[in-house]
């Protein structure tokens, strides 16, 4: 069984994570108007040929970047739902009890070290 005291600092942990991906989101995107879609801000270096071709390519950046940080986000989410309904910490395939080592390294872990390979 997780001791208490574990499990408020990875939700802490979590909390400030969660935190840091919506500034990096915010940093290269932004929000649509009905607040579901984040879009890659565009960079405007100029209106020669060779400034759009730099566009494109950061805008591709970004915009593989913003998958990642949405990815993680909602794995984040995920584990931070979990404190609330008592399931933090438990593997979500085989339901045993995620090792301690492990969601220190990767506290948003879903699966057992056995479960995830
Ligand atoms: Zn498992």
């Amino acid at each position: 069984m997780l001791s208490k005291e574990f499990t408020e600092e990875q939700k802490e942990i979590l909390k400030k994570k969660l935190k840091d991906i919506e500034a990096e989101l915010e940093e290269r995107a932004v929000k649509s108007p009905d607040n579901i879609f984040w879009k890659a801000k565009f960079d405007d270096f100029g209106i020669e040929d060779d400034d759009e071709v730099l566009e494109d390519e950061v805008f591709d950046v970004k915009v593989a970047q913003i998958k990642n940080l949405l990815e993680d986000k909602a794995q984040i989410e995920l584990a931070l739902e979990k404190f609330y309904n008592g399931s933090y910490g438990i593997c979500a395939n085989c339901r045993q009890e995620i090792d301690v080592e492990r969601l220190k390294a990767f506290p948003e872990a879903t699966f057992c070290i056995k479960c995830d390979s």
